[in-house]
């Protein structure tokens, strides 16, 4: 609370009280706060790949390379490790875009089931990497008015998420269901779920639940952060169903017309 006062007079410049004016800027802290956070999480997460990096490449040049086994393994980290900084610096210019006043999503009329359905074979060698079956509802037509490109962004994000958070031999399913003004896409799996007082923080930036299972599949912590922006400037709904153990849902609810603002 920020308080600034002034004392006023009466005509014979007689003191006649004070005026205080009480100023909450207890948001204004916490946007300051959670900016100062986003930052230093920016550079931790910048940080640990580019340390190791380094530190590869000077054992490397130290005589490692002469070893031809070294060699080749510790140029697997190198590349593994810049390509998450790639995957890293990627998702932020995408956070950042999302965030720009000028920011809009490109309206055009979108078969959403035909897009979940060609997602399909785009995920399908990751699951089949993974042990993981993938089962879907999604057949026919439904027109949206919505970006298609975000759109895909948004169900690929999921996708990606139900197979790295499932188990060996784990299902992933794909519904589609339409609901009067609205289609609501769900992605479910029976993996590791979430438990419930971590359920509200996923959607912030660099929220992990399990940061070394995130990192190992090439997480960044910032997919359902883009996720949830993409949602809601179409004025949709993301929400989540979990249970540890034994597995996760996501509700997308799209309106099938955009309204602007
Ligand atoms: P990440 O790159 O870490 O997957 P996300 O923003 O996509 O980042 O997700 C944030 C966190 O939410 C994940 O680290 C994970 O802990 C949790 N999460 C997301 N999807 C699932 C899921 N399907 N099952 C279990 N946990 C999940």
């Amino acid at each position: 609370l920020e308080v600034t006062g002034a004392p006023i007079f009466s005509e014979g410049r007689k003191w006649k009280g004070v005026v205080l004016v009480f100023h909450d800027i207890s948001e204004l802290k916490h946007l300051e706060q959670m900016r100062k956070d986003f930052v230093a999480n920016v550079s931790h997460e910048l940080k640990t790949p580019i340390t190791s990096i380094r530190g590869f490449s000077e054992t490397l040049l130290d005589g490692a390379m002469k070893d031809e086994k070294m060699l080749e393994q510790f140029l697997q980290i190198i590349l593994k490790e810049s390509g998450r900084l790639q995957s890293l610096i990627q998702d932020l210019l995408e956070l950042s875009k999302l965030e720009r006043e000028d920011f809009h999503l490109n309206i055009e009329s979108v078969d959403v089931q035909r897009l979940l359905h060609d997602l399909l074979p785009i995920v399908e060698q990751h699951a089949e990497q993974k042990g993981v079956h993938l089962r879907s509802s999604v057949e026919g037509e439904t027109i949206i008015r919505g970006d298609s490109s975000r759109l895909k962004q948004v169900f690929m994000n999921l996708l990606a998420n139900a197979i790295n958070y499932s188990r060996d031999d784990g299902e992933v399913s794909l519904q589609f269901e339409e609901k009067e003004d609205k289609v609501i896409v769900s992605v479910s799996d029976n993996g590791v779920g979430i438990p419930e007082d971590e359920v509200p923080r996923i959607f912030e930036r660099f929220y992990r639940v399990d940061k070394a299972r995130s990192r190992n599949s090439g997480g960044t912590g910032l997919g359902l952060a883009i996720v949830k922006h993409i949602i809601e400037a179409h004025h949709g709904n993301i929400s989540v169903e979990s249970v540890v153990d034994q597995g996760t849902t996501f509700y997308v609810e799209i309106p099938k017309k955009f309204t602007e603002n």
